[in-house]
């Protein structure tokens, strides 16, 4: 822009031919070309341009943030509605990396395409400009430059080879540190310390050198274009200056526009080479979401779950985990009467956990049926099946929230009164009163830790609060002392007769189980045992042998009750 300025101040009684140009072009405005008005729009063309490039930097990240908001959202929700057998296959290192890396690096693309796309139309500006001065050494330059770009293809494919490698390590690098911070009990006791610094700092100095190494890989771009080019711009000019048309008033303007060129060539490489880069991102984001989409869970066979009357009947269901070896459920047939307490036991792995999850089709059965009284299970509205089920998972997981958020999340604005009631059927109401801030404790999974039996009560009135026809729990009260889980179990048997409920009871303690009006013996995927426990007793297998072997401890005392 100042070239022009400094072409009048040298030849301005004697205009030539681009001066000329300017004349008639500053004609058409209506100005005369002279310091003051060459002045002026040179400090307008300046503003303009340095207030595109200001408004250009905000919108392309708006739009680079808008897409990387929009892909965590749709990565979310595509994993989040995946059947449970492939949700809780991925991992929380590759769906932390997935969410927040790798949506942003794909994010990153549209930056890389926007300045790509500002680049190309600066090149055409420059070229406009170079042909119109110096039309030979400008078409020696181009070829050059073009060249340039091709073949810095040779690093690109470089670059893209060590991308693709990062993002895969990057999935377990991310799994990796999240592990060793939940292990940080057992890596103390077991005396590891040691090792695990010594194993960190192996894993992440890898991480760190795949990351420099793929630096330094973009780096031999601008290398080998600025030192390459550099060479041949100025053996060009040589050759141009001793052999070819170069006026000496065009050589100070082609190589402004050269040196200006340069770095058009070098970002354009580089950005070639930032896009196979982020690719490789994109590339990993899109197989997540398709794998997702593959997995999607059924969500409506059009019926909607209101309550259940007779029975939920399983008749030959099997299941079989997509990482497992064996089937985890081997053709179950099961009748679970409505209004009453089902109680299923039996040895920890014996499919328990896995038989419950189907009710709200966490997972699907992988062969087999599953009827809510005449309706097929399938063909339930997930929304409504879902509604219909309170669960206390044998894990209770609790959001960083308050303990009374924490009991009412997914309800709608449940009173103050009902979560009280609620805590205090699970037994919690006391500790949680204990609490620094009552029920408007801040808790959360690293936050404030509360004990196993402490958690186990929270999840349980979660449950109770929910109060949906169908109540699972599964061993909701392991952690608890024998006193506090026949009170809750005591609080929970009153649920069948007031409300109607079918409770569906999980327990490996025969305390628990006692007073249940169906108990059903799972034994490595199979129903071995089933009818009231009174009627076990006496049947000789797992039942019997077990309160045998505890023999007339509390269990029996409890039973007798
Ligand atoms: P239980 O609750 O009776 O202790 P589970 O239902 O949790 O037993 O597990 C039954 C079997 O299925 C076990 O052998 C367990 O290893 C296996 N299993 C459970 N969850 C998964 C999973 N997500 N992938 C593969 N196998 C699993
Ligand atoms: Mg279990």
């Amino acid at each position: 822009m100042i070239i022009p300025v400094i072409e009048y101040l040298n030849n301005s009684n004697d205009p030539d031919g681009f001066l000329k140009y300017l004349e008639s072009a500053f004609q058409f405005f209506g100005l005369d070309v002279n310091l003051f008005t060459l002045c002026v729009v040179l400090w307008f063309m300046i503003f303009l341009r340095f207030s595109a490039t200001f408004i250009m930097s905000v919108r392309t990240a708006q739009v680079k943030h808008y897409v990387g908001r929009a892909l965590a959202t749709s990565c979310f929700e595509n994993i989040i509605t995946a059947n449970g057998a492939y949700t809780g296959s991925i991992g929380a290192g590759t769906f932390v990396n997935l969410l927040d890396h790798q949506c942003q690096a794909t994010a990153s693309l549209v930056s890389s395409y926007v300045t790509v796309f500002t680049i190309i139309l600066t090149a055409f500006a420059y070229v406009a400009v170079t042909v119109f001065a110096a039309p030979l050494t400008s078409l020696a330059a181009f070829i050059m430059l073009g060249a340039a770009v091709f073949l810095s293809q040779k690093f690109i494919k470089r670059s893209r080879a060590i991308g693709s490698d990062l993002v895969k390590f990057r999935d377990g690098y991310i799994h990796y540190i999240g592990e060793r911070y939940r292990a940080w009990r057992q890596i103390k006791l077991s005396n590891t310390v040691a090792q695990e610094v010594v194993e960190i700092s192996r894993t992440s100095g890898r991480f760190a050198r795949m990351s420099v190494a793929l630096v330094a890989q973009s780096s031999r771009i601008p290398l080998f274009m600025g030192v390459g080019l550099s060479s041949l711009m100025l053996l060009g000019l040589f050759l141009a200056g001793s052999y070819l048309d170069l006026k000496t008033s065009t050589i100070p303007l082609f190589l402004i526009v050269m040196v200006r060129l340069l770095p058009t060539a070098q970002g354009m490489a580089t950005q070639r080479n930032a896009i196979a880069i982020y690719d490789e991102s994109l590339k990993r984001v899109a197989l997540a979401m398709q794998e997702a989409r593959e997995n999607k869970e059924a969500e409506s066979g059009g019926h909607n779950f209101v309550s259940l009357k007779n029975a939920i009947t399983f008749a030959g269901v099997t299941l079989k985990y997509p990482f497992g070896e064996n089937a985890a459920l081997k053709g179950i047939n099961l009748s679970i009467p409505a209004g009453k307490i089902t109680a299923i036991i039996g040895p920890s792995g014996a499919g328990k956990s896995t038989l419950v999850d189907l009710l709200p089709r966490l997972i699907v059965p992988s062969g087999g049926r599953i009827m809510f009284d005449d309706l097929p299970h399938a063909d339930i509205d997930l929304i409504s099946l879902r509604a219909g089920i309170s669960f206390a998972s044998q894990e209770v997981v609790l959001l960083t929230a308050t303990v009374a958020e924490n009991i009412a999340y997914g309800q709608i604005n449940p009173s103050r009164i009902e979560i009280e009631a609620a805590a205090q059927m699970a037994g919690a109401d006391n500790f949680i009163r204990d609490l620094p801030r009552g029920y408007d404790t801040v808790i959360g999974d690293s936050e404030r830790q509360l004990s196993g039996g402490q958690r186990q009560r929270l999840g349980l009135a979660r449950a109770i609060l929910k109060s949906a026809p169908i109540m699972i729990l599964d061993e909701p009260t392991s952690a608890l002392d024998i006193e506090t889980e026949q009170a809750i179990m005591l609080a929970i048997r009153e649920l069948p007769k007031r409300k109607n409920t079918t409770i569906i009871l999980i327990a490996h303690r025969l305390s628990t189980v006692a007073k249940a009006d169906k108990l059903v013996v799972l034994r490595d995927g199979q129903v071995v045992q089933e009818g009231a426990p009174s009627e076990l007793k006496a049947q000789p297998g797992w039942y019997g042998d077990m309160l045998r072997i505890s023999g007339d401890s509390l269990s029996q005392g409890f039973i007798d009750q």
